[in-house]
């Protein structure tokens, strides 16, 4: 196992409009850069893992020894140099050179491309495009063949000594080390890249997408001969929910959760129940404002988890017809939905049928 991995984080992001240099931002709750060293050292393929970066000050967190972090310099292909240079001496047999701005590869990836360097000197992952491509020469545009078209990723694996030679005798700006060898007309192994693992080169494209839970609890009294609703549609059962609206327990306590995750206080402060406007409102009416606010914000619901405490009646005899009112009520897929029926034991007013209770959880993204 005589492999090492260079991650090359110590580009000037021109592309980014930022003040923070991309490798820094924070990108699924860690920053850029973290992506590529954790999946690195978790992959135990990696003899020693060196990240090249421009301001070492910058990094604040202590790494085990295995982990070097070295300065680079001006380009791309500068930082490149520095690090094969600097791994020189632990003579190692296999480096894969990587760009930080890549966090999605797999260790999956990372075991393929070491596994076909046995039989090769130069392993580069590559995809089709799936835009169109104009190539412009001066004022000339030329049409490419889209099938021709083919984007190279990193990590690209190499055999060191090959990668070592061709690079210290390079004097072009290059982009990618696969470059080397297409100058030269040396032999590469292709291999499938991977459509997700992208390269963050906006700032828009670091857009963290935030998340926000929410929790609502209500209960409503039972009261004999009204109508039962529940999730939005009515229940056959001898009793109804007593409120001011139609005690819809289930739509309550989805509203709140809402409002927690936006931070947005409460039911009652959205519509108060001493005003005449809201009296035996259906709950269903009062929800559309609510999801309003969401689709405004452009707030998307990953799931929604409920509880309906009740001896009666049974959940699981209606939990699918709650399901679909509530997926239709919301627009989000049933399988976002979850509903569990709890009895507490004929404890209490809830046990002895003359209440019943709701709580929910739910999850929004921006
Ligand atoms: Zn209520």
């Amino acid at each position: 196992m005589n492999n090492y991995f260079i991650i090359l984080a110590s580009g000037q992001s021109k592309r980014f409009n930022s003040k923070k240099q991309k490798q820094y931002n924070i990108y699924k709750n860690k920053p850029l850069f973290k992506h590529s060293i954790d999946k690195a050292v978790k992959s135990k393929l990696f003899k020693k893992i060196i990240l090249v970066i421009n301001n070492k000050s910058l990094i604040k967190e202590k790494f085990n020894k295995n982990i070097l972090i070295i300065k680079g310099g001006k380009e791309r292909s500068d930082s490149s140099l520095i690090a094969l240079k600097y791994i020189k001496n632990f003579k190692p047999k296999n480096v894969l050179i990587h760009d930080a701005a890549r966090p999605n590869f797999t260790i999956k990836l990372l075991k393929k491309l070491l596994n076909s360097l046995k039989h090769n000197k130069a392993v580069i992952p590559i995809i089709n495009s799936k835009d169109t491509i104009k190539y412009k020469i001066k004022n000339h545009f030329f049409n490419l063949n889209r099938k021709n078209v083919l984007l190279t990723q990193t990590p690209q694996a190499f055999d060191f000594k090959d990668i070592y030679n061709l690079s210290i005798k390079n004097n072009k700006n290059i982009t990618d080390e696969a470059a080397l060898y297409i100058e030269k007309n040396l032999n590469i192994k292709f291999i499938k890249g991977e459509n997700f693992n992208q390269k963050i080169t906006f700032k828009e494209d670091l857009k963290n997408n935030k998340t926000f839970y929410g929790i609502g609890f209500d209960i409503h009294r039972l009261e004999k001969g009204r109508k039962l609703f529940l999730g939005g549609i009515k229940i056959p059962f001898h009793s109804g929910l007593k409120g001011h609206s139609d005690g819809d327990v289930i739509i309550h306590s989805i509203i709140d959760s809402f409002l927690g995750a936006m931070r947005k206080k409460d039911i009652g402060t959205f519509f108060p129940d001493n005003k005449n406007k809201y009296k035996n409102i259906r709950s269903t009416k009062i929800l559309q404002p609510i999801i309003q606010i969401l689709n405004k914000k452009n707030l998307y619901i990953n799931n929604i988890d409920i509880n309906l405490i009740c001896e009666e009646p049974k959940v699981s005899k209606h939990r699918e017809k709650i399901i679909l009112s509530l997926s239709n009520l919301l627009n989000i897929d049933k399988e976002l939905i979850n509903l569990k029926g709890k009895t507490v034991e004929k404890l209490g007013l809830i046990g002895k049928e003359k209440a019943i209770a709701c709580e929910v959880i739910c999850s929004i993204s921006e």
